[in-house]
């Protein structure tokens, strides 16, 4: 097959088409309904959860089971779309045979910058003014995006069901002004948890570390990971042994996916060009040999 210099020009004008299709069908994470208007930091409500408090009861677990409609009859050990809230029995030992067991209340961490709520095609996965992250059964078609996006495996399908969808913990126990706190707050009976602003609970945070540094490593967690997340973490032993994800970035996914994507048409293009270009040249030799034939 010969290849003319109009020919080249139409596989130019060709890739640059795709290349256009490429760019108005945007990815999820780019789509930005999902997102609500920034608001000032002190507007923002977090959780604080001071593990070194817990006494792993699950009144925490329980309570969520019971505001949320879910079976109370099973005995959860992980998260699950009936399960939004789990006590976490982690072997903090470093002495082989002597289990020492830490108990860590766990669930949708309500990301300041979600990266679920960032690949949600169909907005069921909303990030509020408030600092929740809610989601949305009804508008959910369980294509599992965020299932893949979240860096904490925090959705899980519901896979019992004839019609299977997503859930999480959307902090639905506070929907409609139902109740001042989350219903796992309420029910703590350790004051393990503390429900405000989170700014003022970074501070009551970080105050709590400097009056018992023997208590506490100096960490937050949450505070800066994945961009910060809204539930809060303290901890009297690395993170790493309480079982969170200890090598998160501080810059937010979707900003990072964003940068990667920004990369993606240039690079296409000119992976294109490239591949265009050498079709021409190659094609413009057997041309040229074609031509000098008698
Ligand atoms: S905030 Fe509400 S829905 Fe979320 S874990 Fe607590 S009780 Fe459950
Ligand atoms: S923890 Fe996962 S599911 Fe929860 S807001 Fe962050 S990305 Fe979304
Ligand atoms: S209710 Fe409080 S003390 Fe009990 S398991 Fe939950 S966080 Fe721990």
């Amino acid at each position: 097959m010969k290849l003319s210099r109009r020919d080249f020009l139409k596989l130019c004008g060709a890739s640059a088409a795709m290349l256009g299709v490429g760019a108005t069908v945007a990815p999820p994470a780019l789509a930005p309904k999902n997102l609500a208007a920034p608001v000032a930091p002190r507007d923002v409500r977090a959780t604080l959860i001071d593990t070194t408090k817990c006494i792993g009861c699950k009144a925490c677990q329980s309570a969520c089971k019971v505001a949320n409609g879910l079976p109370t009859n099973d005995r959860p050990v992980a998260l699950s779309a009936t399960t939004l809230t789990i006590v976490d029995l982690r072997n903090i030992s470093t002495k082989p045979n002597q289990p020492e067991i830490k108990p860590v209340k766990k669930q949708c961490m309500h990301c300041e910058d979600p990266a679920c709520v960032s690949v949600c095609p169909v907005g069921a996965l909303v990030k509020q003014a408030d600092g929740r992250v809610t989601y949305d059964a009804d508008v959910c078609i369980g294509c599992r995006y965020c299932m893949v996006a979240c860096p904490f495996g925090v959705p899980k399908y519901d896979w019992a069901s004839a019609n299977p969808k997503v859930n999480k913990c959307g902090q639905s126990c506070l929907a409609n002004g139902k109740r001042d706190k989350p219903a796992c707050v309420s029910a703590c009976p350790q004051q393990a948890l503390t429900f405000g602003a989170r700014e003022e609970l970074l501070a009551m945070a970080h105050a709590r570390i400097r009056e018992n540094p023997g208590k506490y490593i100096n960490h937050v967690y949450g505070e800066k990971e994945i961009g910060g997340t809204t539930m809060l973490y303290l901890g009297g032993t690395s993170f790493e042994a309480l079982g969170f994800r200890v090598d998160l970035p501080e810059i937010a996914l979707p900003k990072l996916t964003w940068e990667a994507q920004t990369k993606v048409p240039a690079a296409f293009f000119g992976m294109m060009g490239l591949l265009s270009g050498i079709a021409w040249w190659t094609h413009r030799t057997e041309r040229k040999e074609s031509n000098e034939k008698p």
